[in-house]
C-alpha cells in the first residue's frame, strides 16, 4: 500500500476502528468481484462502518482525500454497480443490521441498510406479517441494495417492486450530511419526495443507512403448481386467466433447456416424466387454502399440456428449486452475460423468439438460457460462451426490447453494464435531468463514478 493509501487507512481506522478497515489484497479482491465473477475491479481498501454516524465520518474522510466511494451491500447485484472500477474505497454496509419493532398500526418497520432480506422477512414473520419482496439472493441481498436497485423478484405481480414497499429513507450525502429520516408518516405532502429519488439510484446519489418499510399480511395457506405449455403465447394467455384469482402471487417462466440444466446441476428430478417446451410456476397465497380456486382456473385453461401440483412443503420446495436454481446452474457453466429485459407482456412471446434468433445469429455456439417473471414480461437473458460477440449480442437484445416499448433493465438496474445503452430508453432531456440530479446530490462525483449516469458529473 502506498503512503497516501496507508494514511487514508489510518484516518478511516480512526472512524470505524482498525479491525473494520480491510486492506489484505485477497480480502479486498473478494469485495471487488461480483457474484457471477464477470465484473472485477480493484480498491485501495474496504471500510465497514457500524452505524449512520460512522458512515458520515467515512464519507467526510474520503471527500477530503478526494477518493471515490462505492457503496456495497450483499454484493449480489448483477450489473457491476457495487464493484470498484476506478480504485477508491468500497463502503460495505453489512454491519448496519439494526431492526426496529414492527408498528402494528402502520404495519411498518425500520431496517438498517445492511439487514439481509431473509432477516427482514423473519423479523416480520415474528409479528405475524410478511415482507412483499422475495428473491433468490435473499440470504445475502441487503435492504440498502434492494432499495438502491429497486429490486423486483418473485411476487411483483401482486405487491409491486421495492419502490412500493418504501415509506421513508435515511441517507448520508457524499459530504457527510444526513438527509431524510425513517418516521414513516402515513401521509406527507411536503414537496419533493427525496426517499423515492433514492429508490433505483444505485449508490450514485447518497449512501442509504436505514429504511422505513411497509409490511404485508402473512398468509398461512398456499397452492403451488408447475404448468406445462407448448409455447410462451399459451403461458401468457394462462396468466391472463389466472389473474382472476386475487390470491395469485407468482407466475415464473422457464424453458426445457433451463430445467434440464437445473436438474443436472442440482441432481433433482423434473416435475413431469415428459419434457415440455415451456413451464410456468404458479403460486397463490391466502388465509384459506387457495388450491380449489387455483384448480378450477387451471382446469379451464385450453392449451395446458400438463400440471404438477405440490401436495406438501417438500413438493413445493422442489417446484421452486426448478425455477430458483436457474441462476446458479447457469453460473456453473461459466461467467454468463446477463441481460434483464422487459417488454409489455402481450409481446413477450414474440420477443422470446426474437432473442433466440438474435443469439443464434450473433453467437451460434453460445448457450442461451431464458427464465423470468412472465406476468411483467421480464426475461432474464443468460448467455454463456458468447466470447467476442457479447457486445453485439447485448446491443441487439437491448435494442429489440427498446423497440417494443420495453426496458433495458426491468429490475437489476443499469450499473456499469448498461450505462452506455441508457439512451435507448431515456431521452436526451431525461438523461440531462439524470446528470443534473447527480450533480445536485453529489457535486464532486464521489459516489459510484461510472455507474448509471455514465457522464462525469461536471
Ligand atoms: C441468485 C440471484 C437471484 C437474483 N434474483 C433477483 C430477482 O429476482 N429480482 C431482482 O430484482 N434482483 C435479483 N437479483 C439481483 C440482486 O440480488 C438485487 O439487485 C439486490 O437488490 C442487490 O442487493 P445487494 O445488497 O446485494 O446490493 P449490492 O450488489 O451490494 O449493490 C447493488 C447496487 O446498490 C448499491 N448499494 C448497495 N447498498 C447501498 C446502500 N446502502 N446505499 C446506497 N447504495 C447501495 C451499490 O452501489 C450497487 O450499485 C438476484 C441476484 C442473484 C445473485
Amino acid at each position: 500500500m502506498t503512503r497516501a493509501g496507508s494514511e487514508l487507512s489510518d484516518l478511516l481506522a480512526g472512524v470505524v476502528g482498525a479491525g473494520h478497515v480491510l486492506t489484505d489484497p485477497q480480502v479486498v479482491a473478494g469485495y471487488a468481484t461480483d457474484w457471477t465473477g464477470r465484473f472485477r475491479g480493484s480498491a485501495h481498501l474496504v471500510v465497514r462502518p457500524a452505524d449512520r454516524d460512522e458512515v458520515a465520518g467515512v464519507l467526510r474522510v474520503c471527500r477530503d482525500a478526494g477518493v471515490s466511494v462505492v457503496p456495497q451491500g450483499g454484493n449480489t447485484g448483477l450489473v457491476g454497480g457495487g464493484i470498484p472500477y476506478r480504485g477508491g474505497v468500497v463502503l460495505s454496509l453489512t454491519r448496519l443490521t439494526d431492526l426496529g419493532p414492527v408498528d402494528p398500526v402502520t404495519r411498518q418497520v425500520t431496517a438498517g441498510a445492511g439487514v439481509s432480506l431473509a432477516a427482514l422477512t423473519a423479523h416480520a414473520a415474528a409479528s405475524g406479517l410478511d415482507f412483499a419482496i422475495d428473491i433468490a439472493s435473499r440470504d445475502s441481498a441487503t435492504v440498502g441494495g434492494l432499495v438502491a436497485t429497486n429490486a423486483g423478484g418473485l411476487r411483483v405481480l401482486r405487491w409491486g417492486s421495492m419502490r412500493e414497499q418504501v415509506a421513508d429513507v435515511e441517507a448520508v450525502l457524499a459530504n457527510g450530511q444526513v438527509v431524510g429520516g425513517v418516521t414513516g408518516l402515513a401521509k406527507d405532502s411536503t414537496g419533493y419526495d427525496l426517499s423515492r429519488a433514492l429508490v433505483g439510484s444505485e449508490g450514485t446519489l447518497a449512501v442509504i443507512t436505514a429504511v422505513r418499510l411497509r409490511l404485508i399480511p402473512s398468509f398461512t395457506e398456499r397452492a403451488t403448481a408447475t404448468l406445462a405449455f407448448d409455447n410462451t403465447t399459451d403461458a401468457v394467455a394462462a396468466i391472463g386467466a389466472l389473474r382472476a384469482l386475487p390470491s395469485l402471487t407468482s407466475a415464473e417462466v422457464f424453458y426445457a433447456d433451463g430445467l434440464r440444466l437445473v436438474c443436472a446441476h442440482r441432481g433433482v428430478t423434473p416435475p413431469f416424466s415428459s419434457e415440455y417446451p415451456v413451464y410456468l410456476l404458479i403460486e397463490c397465497t391466502d388465509d384459506e387454502d387457495p388450491t380449489g380456486e387455483l384448480g378450477a382456473v387451471v382446469e379451464s385453461l385450453p392449451r395446458l399440456r400438463d400440471t404438477a401440483l405440490a401436495v406438501d412443503g417438500a413438493a413445493r420446495r422442489a417446484l421452486w428449486t426448478h425455477r430458483e436454481a436457474h441462476a446458479e446452474a447457469v453460473n456453473a457453466l461459466g461467467a454468463p452475460l446477463k441481460l434483464d429485459v422487459g417488454v409489455p407482456p402481450d409481446q413477450a412471446a414474440e420477443f422470446e423468439r426474437e432473442v433466440r434468433a438474435i443469439t443464434a445469429e450473433t453467437a451460434p455456439s453460445a448457450t442461451l438460457v431464458l427464465f423470468g417473471h412472465l406476468a411483467e414480461g421480464n426475461f432474464h437473458v443468460n448467455v454463456v460462451g458468447a466470447g467476442a460477440a457479447e457486445d453485439d449480442l447485448t446491443d441487439r437484445v437491448l435494442r429489440a426490447a427498446a423497440a417494443r416499448g420495453g426496458t433495458i433493465s426491468a429490475e437489476h438496474g443499469i450499473g456499469v453494464a448498461k450505462a452506455r445503452w441508457l439512451g435507448l430508453t431515456r431521452s436526451a432531456a431525461e438523461r440531462g435531468l439524470y446528470a443534473a440530479v447527480k450533480r445536485a446530490w453529489d457535486p464532486d462525483g464521489t459516489l459510484n463514478p461510472g455507474v448509471l449516469v455514465a457522464e462525469p458529473a461536471t
